[in-house]
């Protein structure tokens, strides 16, 4: 078994307009896999696909240039062995809720009309597909462990066959504990796709301010918590995986949500078996594009609507 852990980042808007520039849409394929059914089916991705385990995580507020500035150890490690871009891009608003609306449904905001960012009980899901829906609809497993309780409400029900996030009287929870939850998930179900998000450093920079001492000491915390998710996942799936470490936005000052360069650059890293060692991505990364990325390492053809793109770069070619 592969397993793929997908980091989410956001990236840049240009040249990433196509779904896959080097892939471009399957016509013949989409029509043969609606053709099938059950085992057909599920060989027909299975011949496509990079892995059998995807795993992305969301480092909440993560800024790219804190990471050599912190000496995060295990955000190194990744970034030495895989591949990344110090510059992707988010959406604006760069906001929590819709930032990560635009990373795991693979759209922006003016398809995915999710443009809340509180917890409140009228709140409404996301109304387009999202990652977790068309692995589910490929008979994949699908998971997500949430360090805010408004992520509750983001996802349809039927999206995972496991979630979690703290209650809403409850707020958030430190990664610790949302790792420690997502781990022992991890060993025992070894889920097809797992998204994990940390909210250490946003609620640091919040706090105290966006590269503040305590907003590094909180990165530092978040990496941590990393390395435990990946001992976690070594011990699942040997080394046959691939991960994804991203950011739903960056930060200034004691706040984000603005255009401006500072709140919507992130980091986009990727690491795993099949990825190509060592050298920064040359191409633009948008946030929408760890949906794309997601899909395409299980073998999912992107849908039509999708805006985002895999980001081919980052893998060895066969
Ligand atoms: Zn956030």
């Amino acid at each position: 078994m592969r397993s793929s852990i997908v980091l989410a980042l956001c990236a840049t808007s240009l040249a990433c307009g196509a779904r896959q520039r080097d892939e471009p849409h399957d016509s013949a394929r989409v029509t043969l896999a609606a053709s099938l059914r059950g085992p057909a089916r599920d060989s027909l991705r299975r011949a496509h696909a990079r892995t059998s385990h995807v795993i992305i995580v969301s480092i909440d507020g993560l800024r790219p240039d804190v990471i050599a500035r912190s000496g995060a150890p295990t955000l190194a490690r990744l970034m030495r062995e895989g591949r990344y871009a110090t510059a992707a891009r988010t959406i604006v608003p760069s906001t929590t809720i819709p930032s990560h609306a635009s990373m795991l449904t693979g759209v922006g905001p003016m398809t995915h009309h999710v443009l809340w960012n509180d917890d409140r009980a009228d709140n409404r899901a996301v109304a387009v597909a999202s990652v977790f829906s068309w692995a589910k609809a490929e008979g994949l497993s699908t998971a997500a462990f949430f360090s805010k309780s408004k992520f509750m409400q983001l996802f349809p029900p039927g999206s995972f066959d496991s979630a979690a996030a703290p209650s809403r009287s409850e707020g958030i929870w430190p990664g610790g504990m949302t790792m420690t939850a997502a781990s022992r998930y991890l060993r025992a179900a070894a889920p097809n796709l797992l998204f994990v998000h940390l909210a250490e450093p946003d609620y640091a920079g919040h706090s105290h301010g966006w590269m503040t001492a305590e907003y590094v000491d909180a990165v530092r915390t978040a990496d941590e918590s990393l390395g435990r998710l990946l001992a976690a996942a070594d011990s699942a799936f040997g080394h046959a995986y691939i991960i994804i470490v991203t950011a739903d936005h960056g930060g200034h000052g004691r706040t984000h949500g603005s255009p401006r360069s500072d709140d919507v650059t992130i980091p986009w890293i990727v690491w795993g078996e099949g990825v190509e060692a060592g050298a920064p991505l040359t191409e633009a990364v948008r946030t929408m594009d760890t949906a794309a990325t997601a899909l395409w390492l299980l073998g999912i053809e992107l849908p039509r609507s999708i805006e985002g793109h895999a980001v081919l770069d980052a893998f060895v070619r066969r």
